[in-house]
């Protein structure tokens, strides 16, 4: 799973772990509630995964899991976005603006905003 990690004054401080391994490690386990050591034995990192660990802990550094949602039209399976998971992954269906005005000409597309 794909975490964003960001302070509490709203920066992103990194999207991915490949980013700041040794930080964003720290500040995942405090978020999952783990109470591990910290594994790091080069000082520099050390640091970095207790500055992500205390951050969530004192409430600095906020962890939020990213999810992705896809949008494929019901009909056609064109391919129409992606929304925010909310937690979840998958696929969604929606009707394609085409298949709409081929299958209910008497509405109005909807709009995306509803
Ligand atoms: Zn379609």
């Amino acid at each position: 799973m794909k975490f964003e990690i960001i302070t509490d004054d709203g920066e992103m401080v990194a999207e991915q772990e490949e980013m700041q391994p040794a930080f964003v490690k720290g500040a995942v386990a405090a978020h999952e509630g783990r109470t591990e050591e910290n594994p790091y034995r080069r000082n520099s990192f050390r640091e970095a995964w207790d500055i992500g660990y205390q951050g969530v802990k004192q409430g600095k550094v906020i962890v939020k899991p990213q999810s992705v949602m896809k949008i494929a039209c019901m009909y056609c399976q064109k391919d129409m976005g992606e929304k925010d998971g909310l937690g979840t992954e998958g696929e969604t269906h929606s009707i394609c603006e085409e298949c709409w005005k081929e299958r209910y000409p008497q509405w109005l597309y909807p709009s995306e905003k509803q």
